[in-house]
């Protein structure tokens, strides 16, 4: 990051997207100093960085043309919008999938099946390519929200929407056909400024990559040392710390926090104890 330059982040002003968002800035240190949903920049303190808070579908747009030089929103969203961007940064928030749906007593039971059938969506442009990618063509009736409700109301056979629990299609009477693309909040810049980011993408990935890990630390015997090491699933080599009894080590490794679950009984069972499981701020590697 330039110290000179300011670099404009647009990021989603409402909505699913907009707490993950600011938290992930704030996190990367990047503190929006004055931030309320009626301001619409903001300057983040500790950075030359601002936020400029937006609609999270227009952000596509207002990166392609170099509104902005960066912005966070949903790839689904990028996609939607055939939007001239390059993708930074996954987030790891915001998860959810665009799915095929129909109504639990329709007789459509796969995907293939909606060919030439009406499909309700908000997302058009998507819904027709990823169903023609699977040689699937539809008649697309284009909504702007509700879109569950259209096929009690013969407006469409089936919908196509994002879904994150699944709930929502339960609770309508709808039955999921399938996932076409899945997706999270994203990082998107315009090409020309893609290459001015480093700093940025840097401390946001620090963030990202530190939330999906733990910091691992207990004692061992010294005999079962070369055990546990094959069993660890850290990137690299973990540090072995010498304890003042000689026949222990301290381990200290950092693994993936998926993983955490699954790892500690193993350790037990080695012979590991003081286990410490701990959260981790930024990674860097
Ligand atoms: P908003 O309409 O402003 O609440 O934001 C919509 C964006 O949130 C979508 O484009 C997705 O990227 C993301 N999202 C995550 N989970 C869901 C979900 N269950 N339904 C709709 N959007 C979701």
């Amino acid at each position: 990051m330039s110290a000179t330059k300011r670099l404009t982040v647009a990021i989603p002003a409402k909505g699913r997207l907009q707490v993950g968002s600011i938290g992930l800035l704030e996190a990367a240190g990047f503190q929006p100093e004055t931030y309320s949903e009626r301001n619409l920049s903001v300057r983040c303190s500790g950075a030359p960085v601002d936020a400029l808070l937006v609609r999270a579908a227009d952000i596509p747009e207002y990166v392609q043309d170099g509104a902005v030089d960066c912005g966070i929103t949903g790839a689904d969203l990028v996609l939607e919008r055939d939007a001239d961007v390059v993708e930074m940064l996954r987030l790891g928030f915001g998860s959810c999938s665009l799915q095929a749906a129909v109504p639990e007593e329709s007789a459509i039971t796969a995907l293939e099946e909606l060919d030439g059938h009406h499909v309700a969506t908000v997302f058009p442009r998507l819904t027709r390519r990823l169903l023609a990618e699977r040689n699937v063509f539809v008649h697309i009736c284009e909504v702007s929200g509700s879109v569950e409700i259209a096929p009690r109301i013969g407006l469409a056979d089936g919908i196509v929407d994002l879904v994150s629990s699944g709930g929502t299609l339960r609770t309508n009477g709808l039955r999921s056909l399938g996932t076409l693309i899945e997706s999270e909040a994203v990082l998107v810049a315009s090409k020309g400024t893609a290459g001015a980011l480093n700093g940025l993408v840097t401390a946001l990935r620090s963030v990202v990559d530190a939330r999906t890990s733990r910091y691992l630390m207990f004692n061992l015997p010294a005999d079962a040392l070369d055990r546990v090491v094959e069993i660890l699933p850290t990137p690299g080599s973990p540090s072995v710390v010498p304890l003042r009894s000689s026949e222990h080590v301290a381990v200290h490794a950092l693994v993936p926090a998926a993983e955490v679950w699954e790892l500690l009984p193993k350790l037990q069972s080695l012979g590991a104890s003081a286990i410490l499981v701990n959260p981790v701020e930024r990674v860097l590697s």
